[in-house]
């Protein structure tokens, strides 16, 4: 999720991989660490630690660590599995040092495998799922010392998305690499080569690079490249140049970190639904969340701010449908001083992005001290709101830079899907073929985003008519009523258009007097039931002057004639539309706030974090 470099060439590894880790400090991390190959005494030697790098440099400058050598491997960690901490930082080793890898990504079946490699004698020492693959790549590797035939056999047993960086003990001068829907690029320079997860980290030593494809393999040699693969047959690879700056190669180039992010959903919802799908089934375990505990909830509260409340709104309408228990939605800065009584086998749901924000927190432990049970919704492994909740479901967006969400809330909605599938299957609401069909489906909600985000610039055109717009409402009924409130709150929160959502059948008690020639009305239309009365809501907004924008699936033929702008979404299960909908209403307010020439990623009074009340 994070940062990862190879180095091999004349000069010592150490600085330039420090320099190139500082490079994608800005995406954010919570461990760095680095391991150089010293070829001529046959050692390697790892420095790591949980927090900043600069924490590192100072410890290798205090320790006089002798890191000399000309090759070597550094890493920046997202924690996904295990907690930030020294051990568990990367690089990981196997014993002896014989393999030395870092690991962007998910080792999906990290479990099965470290069943199987105890069989054979191996135990571990971290909580990360890398520390399965280094071993299983040792285990190869023990066979005949060939890097090649070791990395080819273990990624036809290593399931998920990764790319691996790795040293072999007795393969001094080369770094190895291989990956799997992350990315790796490889540099060639004159005498050096490098390796690394982003442009940015190598664009000061070479712009020439070559960009690996799934499940290919590169070993750097100093200035030899070569490439393998999956079964380990040599591949030609194009020299591409690299014309971007180094800003634009941060943000991927996309011209805000924003966009990089509502492009990356589509993979932020892919890794949350595999980290808990086991087969055809979901399977809640890791979470803490048994049969016997789903059973036995009686009601939910779902806590939460901003746009996790938003994904909290969406859930709410899901859980009382497929799971038929009653849900509350709770700002968390409200629910903390709420003097309410509590339902004894309540189960409260604290969603937040950070696991820091302060409301949330203060609600959690106010759940906690009355007995309730608590699940936490977190992306950030570590936090303080995951570390103090009874049970813990992670979303796999990895680090959001732009201070407006798009993956993490993508990430929220999907957790809060499969909560309501478990609870609903538990407890006997969902049939088995229901329960299948819909694990099916919601499998293709990422490539349904990406359907809609090749449609993008159809939102831009819209968005410029938009510029001077004084005020928006975002209608809907039930889940699209849900899906309005984060529209519209993309809205004012980066373009600075004041905008509402409104339950579309309360228009008629007040709002619609705000209606005035050209003013923006946001339609969103993905439940068939309510198709007619949302759409009729939307008709007497224009004829009060209102421009309707609507966002409806495809194949009604609802609004056809009365919008002035219609974007259809693909077809899903309608309990996981707000996955789909919700994305063509990033792109409306990102699109404003581009015509506005605003600050996209740092909004003006806004905080990533908010870790005050
Ligand atoms: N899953 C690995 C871990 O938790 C890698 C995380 C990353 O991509 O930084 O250690």
């Amino acid at each position: 999720m994070c940062g990862i470099l190879g180095y091999s060439g004349e000069r010592q590894a150490a600085e330039i991989l420090l320099d190139g880790l500082a490079k994608l400090e800005y995406r954010g991390y919570d461990s760095a660490g680095i391991a150089i190959f010293d070829s001529e005494h046959n050692k390697i030697t790892v420095e790591k630690n949980k927090g900043r790098l600069q924490t590192l440099r100072e410890k290798i400058k205090n320790n006089n660590a002798q890191l000399s050598g000309t090759c070597g491997i550094g890493h920046t960690r997202w924690a996904t599995h295990g907690e930030p901490s020294d051990t568990n930082a990367h690089p990981l080793w196997s014993d002896d040092l014989l393999v030395v890898a870092v690991h962007n990504g998910i080792v999906e079946n990290y479990k099965e495998l470290k069943q199987e490699l105890s069989e054979k004698g191996y135990t571990f020492y971290s909580q990360t799922d890398t520390e399965a693959a280094v071993k299983l790549i040792d285990y190869f590797y023990r066979e005949n010392n060939d890097p090649l035939s070791a990395i080819t056999s273990a990624i036809k047993k290593i399931e998920g998305s990764y790319c691996f960086v790795l040293l072999f003990k007795n393969n001094p001068g080369e770094v190895w690499g291989v990956r799997k829907d992350n990315p790796l690029i490889a540099g060639q320079g004159k005498g050096e080569s490098f390796l690394a997860s982003d442009v940015s980290a190598i664009l000061q030593d070479t712009r020439s690079v070559y960009y690996l494809d799934n499940m290919e393999i590169v070993k750097l040699n100093k200035g030899d490249v070569r490439f393998y693969d999956s079964e380990g047959h040599a591949v030609y690879k194009k020299l591409s140049r690299v014309t971007w700056d180094s800003q634009a190669a941060e943000k991927g180039g996309f011209e805000h970190f924003m966009m990089k992010e509502i492009h990356e959903q589509a993979r932020a919802v892919k890794d949350t639904l595999r980290s808990v799908l086991k087969g055809e089934k979901f399977d809640l375990s890791e979470s803490g969340l048994s049969d016997e505990n789903l059973k036995a909830v009686s009601n939910i509260y779902i806590i939460a701010c901003g746009s996790a409340y938003h994904a909290g709104v969406v859930a709410q309408y899901v859980l009382e449908d497929l799971a038929k228990i009653p849900v509350r939605v709770e700002l968390a800065s409200e629910f903390r001083y709420r003097k309410m009584p509590f339902e004894k086998n309540s189960l409260a749901v604290i969603i937040s992005q950070s696991g820091e924000t302060a409301d949330t927190l203060a609600a959690m432990r106010l759940a906690k001290n009355n007995g309730i049970k608590t699940l936490a919704i977190v992306n950030v492994v570590g936090s303080t709101i995951a570390r103090e909740a009874d049970n813990v479901f992670y979303t796999l967006a990895g680090p959001e830079i732009a201070v407006a969400t798009t993956k993490a809330y993508s990430g929220q909605l999907i957790a809060c899907y499969i909560l309501a599938m478990e609870l609903a299957r538990a407890r006997g609401e969902l049939d088995n073929v229901k329960y299948c069909e819909m694990v099916r489906e919601i499998q293709k909600l990422p490539e349904k985003i990406d359907e809609i985000l090749d449609e993008k610039e159809r939102i831009k055109e819209i968005a410029g008519s938009f510029i001077d717009a004084d005020g928006a409402f975002y209608l809907g009924r039930n889940i699209d009523y849900a899906v309005a409130m984060e529209g519209s709150l993309k809205m004012k929160e980066i373009s600075y258009v004041h905008s509402e959502a409104i339950a579309a059948g309360e228009m008629k008690h007040g709002p619609i007097s705000l209606i005035e020639r050209g003013m923006l009305i946001v339609g969103i239309l993905t439940q068939k039931n309510l198709y007619a009365k949302t759409a009729s809501n939307l008709i007497e907004a224009k004829s009060r002057g209102g421009f309707i924008l609507s966002v409806i699936t495809r194949g009604s033929e609802f609004l056809h004639d009365e919008a002035d702008f219609i974007f259809y979404i693909p077809e899903t299960d309608e309990h996981f539309s707000a996955s789909l909908a919700v994305i063509p209403l990033q792109l409306l307010g990102y699109y404003v706030a581009v015509a506005r020439k605003l600050d996209v990623d740092k909004p003006r009074n806004l905080a990533k974090s908010v870790t005050v009340e």
